[in-house]
């Protein structure tokens, strides 16, 4: 026989998001709510000088235009 209870679960919450390159705080428009921010994930295969790592980073809008005004071919 099993018999069970109810216990409280732990979950993460995220409480703030700081862009990688300037080091400004998102700003929270609401609880759970972020102004619009830039998140890339990268996790580095088999084939790749860097191997097994992941990577992640944040990035305002600001630091997310500059980043990609540098870039020799534009967004499309
Ligand atoms: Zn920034």
């Amino acid at each position: 026989m099993r018999e069970y209870g109810m216990k409280a679960q732990e979950s993460q919450v995220m409480k703030k998001v700081v862009c990688n390159c300037c080091g400004k705080e998102i700003p929270q428009i609401r609880e759970g709510i972020w102004a619009d921010y830039f998140h890339a994930e990268k996790a580095w295969g088999y084939l790749s000088a860097q191997d097994g790592r992941q990577d992640s980073f944040d990035l305002c809008e600001d630091c997310y235009k500059k980043m990609v005004n540098a870039f020799k071919i534009p967004l499309q």
